[in-house]
């Protein structure tokens, strides 16, 4: 665990330290105001891990959601799962965040934005994604090759070296460990 965040740093962490799929997902709930349930778990389980407590995240998800479900509508249909995902509700396991095996695993179905992004995007929308990253057009056919060798995870390691000019030398095989890396760096 690295922390705590709240609400109004999640934009700032987000763009110096999340990896790809977790931007991505960020990015999404805040054009859509939804995430499917697959969205919602990657995302959540990640912010918590990031140290987003279970308050601000009920706040942050009724607030991103707020121009589609009512606050009443939140409470009762969206509530009950994140409070679950922090081990406040059923059988009160506190979760765990999803490693990227897991996440890359998963198969995406038609308007869920989950899963890992060197899997599972086009090769043409990972390329626009990975420039807006701040990824140089050397670094992106570094990056292109390994998601061509199926080799995703070493993709988002590439990815990482790449926009904090800094070597990873453990590679990346879960989003938090992306995020505490890169704070690592950064401080
Ligand atoms: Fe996320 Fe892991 Fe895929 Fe990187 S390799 S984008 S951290 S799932």
């Amino acid at each position: 665990e690295f922390g705590e965040i709240s609400i109004k740093d999640i934009d700032q962490v987000a763009k110096t330290s999340f990896p790809l799929c977790m931007r991505h997902l960020l990015e999404k709930v805040k054009e859509d105001h939804h995430l499917k349930h697959g969205g919602r778990m990657q995302l959540g389980l990640f912010l918590k891990g990031v140290g987003l407590k279970l308050d601000d995240a009920l706040a942050f998800w009724k607030a991103e959601f707020a121009p589609k479900v009512s606050a009443e509508r939140f409470d009762k249909e969206y509530a009950y799962n994140i409070r679950h995902n922090y081990g406040r509700e059923g059988k009160r396991t506190d979760y765990t965040p999803y490693s990227c095996q897991k996440i890359i695993s998963v198969t995406p179905g038609i308007g869920d934005h989950h899963g890992c992004p060197y899997r599972h995007f086009s090769e043409e929308n990972l390329r626009a994604a990975l420039v807006r990253m701040g990824v140089s057009s050397r670094a992106v056919e570094d990056v292109m090759d390994k998601v061509h060798n199926r080799h995703y995870q070493l993709a988002c390691t590439l990815t990482f070296e790449a926009v904090h000019g800094s070597s990873c030398d453990a590679g990346i095989n879960h989003p938090n460990q992306y995020f505490i890396d890169s704070q690592r760096v950064l401080q």
